[in-house]
C-alpha cells in the first residue's frame, strides 16, 4: 500500500473553515443570544490533503454525536441479510447514486410539448431523461433529467474488477431501476438495494440509514460512498464521504460544476487499499471521521453555553 497515511501534512487536524473575524462574529452573536447557533456554518475539511478532501457540516457531526450509544444496537448480529452470500474474494464497495454518481431533476411537462422538451433539455448538457412510469396522469408527464458525474463510466468499470459493487439508494426502486438501467448497461454493479432496504431514524425529519451490517460481509473488507454521510452513521468507520454533485439553475439552463473531478480523485486511495485485509483501517486514516465528531461534540458543547 502507498503510504498515503504517512504524509506529515495529510490532514492538519480537522479544523474550522472560518477566519478569525467569523469566528468573533459567531461568539460575539452568543453574547446576545447563548440559545442560538448555527451549526451548519462550521465545517471540517477531512480527507487525505492535496488528493481527496470532503467538507463536512457541523450538522452532520451533530447527528453522528446525537445516535452515539444507539449506533450499537444496529452492529449486532443480524440475521435478515439483504445479500445473497458472496464467495469471492473481492472487498464490498456500496455505492450511493444520486449526488454521487449522478445528479437528477424532476420536471412535470404537459404532453403536448413533450417532443420539444425532448431535444430542447438534451441540448442542455443532461446526460438522459425517461418518463417517470408511475406517476404519469394523462395531462402531463412527470419527466427525470440526469446528468452522470464526471468520470462515473470509468470509475464503475475500474472499480468493478477490484470490488464487488452494491448500489444502495434512499430513492425508491422503480425510480432507481430506470436511472441505472441507463447508468450501468454493462452491469458492473451487482446489487442494487433501495429505500425499503433502509433503516429509518426519526431524528432530524427522518434519516434513511444504510445498516452496512445487513449485508452479511466481511465488515473490514465493506466501505460505503456516500454524499450524505449521516446515511452511514451506523458505521462512521466504513464510510467515504464525498461532495454532493449538484446542478444550479442560471436562468433555464441548468448548469454543472464542470471543475468536479471527485470521482477520479477518490480511485487511487480505493486503487490502494484493494487488496488490504483491512480496509477499514485505511479508511479510519484517511478520514478521521469518528475523531473528528467528537471533537466536534466538544465544540458544540463549548459554544452551548
Ligand atoms: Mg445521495
Amino acid at each position: 500500500m502507498i503510504a498515503w497515511d504517512s504524509q506529515p501534512n495529510e490532514l492538519d487536524y480537522p479544523f474550522e473553515q472560518m477566519s478569525k473575524e467569523e469566528e468573533h462574529d459567531q461568539y460575539h452573536h452568543q453574547e446576545y443570544d447563548d440559545r442560538y447557533y448555527d451549526y451548519e456554518e462550521i465545517t471540517y475539511l477531512v480527507g487525505v490533503r492535496g488528493v481527496y478532501e470532503v467538507i463536512l457540516d457541523q450538522g452532520t457531526m451533530a447527528f453522528f454525536e446525537a445516535i452515539r450509544g444507539i449506533e450499537k444496537q444496529y452492529n449486532e448480529d443480524v440475521e435478515d441479510y439483504i445479500l445473497p452470500p458472496y464467495t469471492g474474494k473481492k472487498p464490498t464497495l456500496v455505492l450511493d447514486m444520486d449526488e454521487t454518481l449522478i445528479h437528477a431533476a424532476i420536471d412535470c411537462i404537459p404532453i403536448e410539448s413533450y417532443r420539444d422538451y425532448y431535444a430542447e433539455e438534451l441540448n442542455r448538457g443532461w446526460d438522459f431523461f425517461f418518463c417517470l412510469p408511475y406517476i404519469d396522469d394523462q395531462d402531463s408527464h412527470t419527466i427525470v433529467n440526469v446528468k452522470k458525474r464526471k468520470g462515473v463510466d470509468m470509475f464503475l468499470e475500474k472499480m468493478s474488477k477490484h470490488f464487488e459493487l452494491v448500489l444502495w439508494t434512499a430513492g425508491d426502486k422503480v425510480y432507481a431501476d430506470c436511472i441505472l438501467d441507463r447508468l450501468d448497461p454493462n452491469g458492473y454493479i451487482s446489487h442494487r438495494l433501495y429505500r425499503e432496504h433502509c433503516t429509518v431514524l426519526n431524528i432530524d425529519n427522518g434519516v434513511y440509514m444504510k445498516n452496512l451490517k445487513r449485508l452479511g460481509r466481511n465488515m473490514r473488507r465493506t466501505l460505503i460512498l456516500e454524499n450524505s454521510p449521516r446515511n452511514f452513521g451506523f458505521q462512521i468507520d466504513n464510510g467515504i464521504p464525498i461532495t454532493s454533485f449538484e446542478a444550479y439553475f442560471d436562468g433555464d439552463v441548468s448548469v454543472f460544476d464542470e471543475t468536479d473531478e471527485k470521482l477520479l480523485e477518490l480511485t487511487p486511495l480505493l486503487m490502494d487499499c484493494r487488496n488490504d485485509d483491512d480496509l477499514v483501517d485505511c479508511v479510519i486514516n484517511w478520514f478521521k471521521i469518528r475523531e473528528v465528531s467528537e471533537t466536534a461534540a466538544l465544540i458544540s458543547g463549548e459554544l452551548s453555553y
